[in-house]
């Protein structure tokens, strides 16, 4: 396998997340396939919010009842529970991410769960409440309209397939 993936640098057990903790333990099973990865060097962890230059930790921010999609068409707006208005810095996290998938040509993100910026199914809804609502976070919303599929931990099995069929796909060429 040549390709790259790009992964939520948190899931590689990282302390990036707003509170400087990891998300190592969402990927506890896949940790064999994570590592053998790592090893050939197909993987490439990213965090967009330390891309888009803010600080850990940081205070919890949520997209405002809306997604990653509303935000990069300028439809809402990305607040902290204080009301800060942090919208650049996640776009620019997002367009930076964008930019090294791109330069290494990645096929898939594994990104994780929820987070405004990594959410590759649902997010948190802006209430700041714990509630869940569908869509996808910022980055997750703008490498997917560059052709870059993404999946959360969940949808492991999915990724398996999909890159898969991208080596088949290669072979044949
Ligand atoms: Fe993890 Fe993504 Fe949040 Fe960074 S922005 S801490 S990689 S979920």
């Amino acid at each position: 396998m040549n390709q790259k993936i790009l992964i939520s640098a948190c899931l590689m057990g990282e302390p990036v997340r707003y509170d400087g903790q990891d998300n190592a333990q969402k990927v506890t099973q896949w940790q064999e396939t994570l590592e053998s990865w790592q090893r050939a060097g197909h993987l490439i962890p990213i965090c967009p919010e330390i891309l888009g230059g803010l600080p850990t930790p940081r205070p919890a921010a949520e997209i405002q009842n809306a997604d990653g999609e509303d935000v990069l068409n300028g439809r809402s707006r990305i607040l902290t529970k204080d009301n800060d208005d942090v919208t650049d810095a996640f776009v620019l996290g997002a367009e930076k991410t964008l930019a090294i998938a791109k330069r290494h040509n990645a096929i898939a993100a594994l990104l994780a769960s929820r987070s405004p910026s990594c959410g590759s199914r649902s997010i948190y809804d802006g209430s700041f409440s714990g509630a869940l609502k569908e869509g996808t976070g910022v980055t997750a919303a703008l490498l997917e309209r560059h052709g870059i599929r993404c999946f959360g931990p969940e949808d492991m099995t999915d990724m398996l397939d999909y890159i898969g069929d991208c080596l088949l796909l290669e072979k044949s060429q």
